[in-house]
């Protein structure tokens, strides 16, 4: 039975989110877009400035919602004194859940709902997504647009009979016999999910996509109330370099803190920048990023320093606080590992080739 689905897409304030409003609008202009953003109150201005651009691009309102939008404080600070002055961490992150998904998942409620996720064709990770059932994550810039979940219901052996009917239903026997060679091989620790996968995408990516959609008609998935969707024709494959130049022929622009600013140290050039979206003080930065972010933005850098301040024995980096960090000797060391560091990678035209480390870390809601 067809119900109502809506199709919502998160701007995180980092660039692949943005690049995706712009490409679902180019590509897919009939589908009807919901955007909001996840405001922590701890955003870079430069976060604030692609909203503004890309809602201007968009011809759409960009909803801007809040955790705990009752709070006389910004929702990071309300849950930051909630939670008795612990600061968030890789192992303790309250921020993502609290700050990001959570208001998401209240401005979805319990409506089926598409939610479009930016992760890139280069990229080897799902991020933190919600697991929500009435969610389903879909990622158009890959050849595998289907979440996980999706795709262990899709492939496990048991559905082996009914994946071959699908197939054959809609593109004949003759058409298609490698492809059914691979599906009815099942799956095993010599023959993989993954291995399955790619044969099946490489045999075809549309036959592949119609057939999971046909299957999940027997679901609670959101897309078994869809009569069509349009994304089953999705082909692409973008990467890092295709993102950017997106947002630079839409003059939508690149957030200003992704471009490179020119430091020296020990007489040899180098080039920083940030890596991520997301709070300033952000845990999941790297040291570059902190010295980028006291050299180009010291008021900022000195309120992440008045956190660490509140509670004895926490700081943003484990090992090392800010007042450590921003050391004139600590500085240069830093600058001079990153150079190092980057002698050895590829010359690419982005500084983010250098950071990917980073970019990989921390999750869909924060930072794609
Ligand atoms: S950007 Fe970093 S600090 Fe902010 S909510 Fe996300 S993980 Fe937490």
């Amino acid at each position: 039975m067809t119900k109502k689905v809506r199709h919502v897409l998160g701007i995180s304030g980092g660039k692949d989110s943005a690049a995706l409003a712009i490409y679902l609008k180019n590509n897919y202009p009939s589908l009807d877009i919901e955007y909001y953003f996840c405001d922590t109150g701890k955003e870079l201005e430069e976060t604030y400035k692609l909203i503004d651009n890309l809602e201007a691009y968009l011809g759409k309102k960009i909803t801007r919602t809040k955790a705990a939008s009752e709070s006389s404080q910004e929702p990071f600070d309300h849950f930051y004194n909630l939670f008795g002055g612990y600061l968030p961490s890789s192992n303790a992150r309250w921020c993502t859940k609290y700050l990001k998904l959570q208001p998401f998942e209240e401005f979805v409620g319990n409506d089926p709902v598409i939610s479009y996720v930016g992760i890139r064709g280069d990229e080897d990770r799902e991020g933190y997504i919600s697991k929500k059932a009435n969610i389903q994550s879909i990622f158009p810039f890959r050849k595998n647009i289907w979440s996980e979940d999706v795709i262990s219901r899709a492939l496990k052996n048991d559905n082996i009979a009914a994946l071959t009917e699908i197939y054959k239903f809609h593109f004949g026997q003759n058409a298609i016999e490698r492809t059914l060679e691979i599906i009815l091989q099942p799956i095993s620790t010599k023959f993989t999910q993954t291995q399955k996968l790619n044969l099946l995408l490489d045999q075809g990516i549309k036959e592949f996509n119609v057939s999971i959609f046909e299957l999940l008609k027997n679901s609670n998935y959101p897309v078994s109330h869809m009569k069509d969707f349009a994304l089953i024709g999705n082909e692409e494959n973008l990467v890092r370099d295709d993102i950017f130049n997106l947002l630079r022929a839409s003059g939508v622009g690149v957030p200003e803190y992704y471009e490179k600013i020119a430091f020296e140290v020990d007489g040899k050039k180098g080039e920083y920048a940030r890596s991520r979206s997301g709070c300033y003080f952000c845990f999941f930065q790297q040291k570059i990023e902190w010295v980028w972010l006291y050299e180009q933005h010291p008021q900022l850098y000195q309120l992440a320093i008045n956190y660490e301040n509140e509670k004895e024995g926490f700081t943003w980096n484990q090992n090392e606080s800010l007042l450590e960090l921003m050391q004139p000797q600590r500085v240069e060391s830093i600058k001079r590992e990153f150079l190092n560091r980057n002698i050895t990678k590829t010359k690419s035209s982005y500084l983010l080739d250098s950071l990917d480390d980073a970019e990989a870390e921390g999750c869909a809601a924060c930072f794609i």
